[in-house]
């Protein structure tokens, strides 16, 4: 390992040689097995990092594999050739494709702030090119846990912070500063949470002290990142645990202010069940495999503003009760998309779930089944049951509609909604549809 000769990034990792930890090389995919030797025999050094590294040191699967390098770039390329595509546009990483499996290899970074007029307490992340050594790589990483190397020549694992003594103690740790790591790039904070929530580790003091008085740093961040992080916090499979914890830290006010507003200042415990419930849902779906959208979790995030707004708009301004909601969503969605930026084609239907409420209440004549044929009927639907579960609306409603569904049979048991994210094109309607009228919304 070479020496580093900045004063800051002087630190002695530890070696943890292979009899003294637990991965198995057998626990490593192929594909990434494969980089990592392809890249050792052209000489550079290899090394998995990050989450699974982690991962395999607790025990559990990891989601992916990345690989570190000293490696450039363009020698990733030239060591993989067409299986290497060059992306990125913040830091050039290659992806190397072994089979199925597309792993992420990137070289060294250097330090942060090692770029002059660099300037942290922007929210953003510093963004170019500067490669380092494996020290200064680690020390720009997050939590000490995620600074964990496993290297390909001798199967050890390097620990530059104190990795190996916070993951069995259960603990996350920054690396360096806290303010500092924080105002480098507020996203942290909320990473801290998740990772709490999905390993179940214990946030450090410091840390726990630090993020409530950090977190409107998160106000910086562009929406399209928070956006993103949103979606790897609530669909993670503990988006219950995560919310509860984002409201304990404060974070969740900055990401979802009008939200927090409503449960702060709750009738009959109504806000909080709803929102819980409707995270809890989401938890079981992703748990058992099955698909979810964007557009039905911030529907229910989003519901309760919505309709006290509607309430307002009606109240105060006399709008009947469909413009009310109409105009409510609409709002909403605006203010939401300046801190989260919600792709359209999930704000429309997110508008589209809440529309529909009111026409749950309408079951007469032939009003069920032209509902039960609209697309988002099944989101809708959903979306009703868990009213009902929060007692906003009757159980007898959700029943009635639970019934009819089955009394109809086949003819509304579409699922559109939810195969939007995972295969768009392939549920065909079975008649071909007049050209699709753009939703007024
Ligand atoms: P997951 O299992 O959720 O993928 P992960 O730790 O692999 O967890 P990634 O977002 O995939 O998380 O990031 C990979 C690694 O990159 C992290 O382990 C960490 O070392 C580093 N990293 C990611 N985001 C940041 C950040 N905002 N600041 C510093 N380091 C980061
Ligand atoms: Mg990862």
């Amino acid at each position: 390992m070479t020496a580093n000769r900045q004063r800051t990034t002087a630190i002695q990792p530890t070696l943890i040689p292979r009899p003294e930890h637990n991965i198995s090389r057998a626990n490593i995919s192929q594909g990434a097995l494969r980089v990592l030797r392809q890249l050792k025999d052209a000489g550079f050094a290899a090394h998995l990092v990050g989450g699974g590294v982690r991962d395999l040191l607790l025990g559990r699967e990891p989601k992916d594999f990345d690989v570190a390098t000293d490696a450039h770039p363009d020698q990733v390329k030239q060591v993989f050739g067409r299986h290497c595509r060059l992306i990125g546009r913040r830091f050039r990483l290659a992806h190397v494709r072994m089979g199925r499996e597309i792993i992420e290899v990137a070289t060294f970074r250097g330090r942060a702030d090692a770029k002059p007029g660099a300037d942290p307490g922007n929210g953003m992340l510093q963004q170019d090119n500067v490669y380092g050594s494996i020290e200064e790589d680690a020390l720009r990483r997050d939590f000490t846990i995620n600074a964990l190397y496993y290297n390909i020549a001798d199967f050890s694992v390097l620990d530059f912070g104190q990795g190996m003594v916070d993951l069995r103690a259960g603990t996350l740790r920054l690396l360096g500063d806290p303010q500092q790591r924080f105002q480098e790039d507020p996203v942290r904070m909320l990473r801290a949470v998740r990772f709490a929530a999905k390993l179940g580790f214990n946030i450090d003091r410091q840390m726990e002290r630090l993020i409530p008085r950090h977190a409107d740093l998160l106000k910086e961040v562009p929406s399209a990142r928070l956006y993103d992080e949103c979606l790897k916090l609530f669909h993670g499979g503990q988006a219950l645990e995560t919310f509860e914890k984002l409201r304990h830290y404060h974070l969740f006010e900055v990401l979802f202010p009008d939200t927090e507003r409503c449960l702060a200042d709750e009738e009959e415990h109504f806000p909080i069940t709803f929102v819980s419930h409707g995270l809890h849902n989401t938890d079981q779906r992703i748990n058992q495999d099955k698909p979810v959208t964007p557009a039905f979790l911030f529907a229910v995030l989003l519901w309760e503003p919505v309709r006290r707004q509607a309430r307002i708009l009606r109240e105060q301004e006399g709008e009947a009760e469909i413009p009310a909601l109409q105009q409510a969503g609409g709002e909403m969605i605006a203010r939401l998309v300046r801190r989260v930026a919600v792709p359209r084609r999930f704000s429309l239907m997110m508008r589209e779930i809440w529309q529909l409420q009111p026409r749950f209440d309408q079951r007469q004549g032939k009003r069920p089944l032209r509902l039960a044929s609209h697309p988002r009927f099944r989101a809708a639907y959903d979306f009703l049951l868990l009213r009902a579960q929060a007692g906003e609306v009757e159980q007898e409603l959700a029943d009635w509609w639970t019934q009819f569904q089955q009394n109809e049979g086949a003819g509304v048991t579409i699922d559109p909604e939810l195969s939007e994210d995972t295969a768009p094109k392939k549920r065909r309607r079975r008649r071909p549809r007049k050209k699709p009228e753009q939703s007024q919304s």
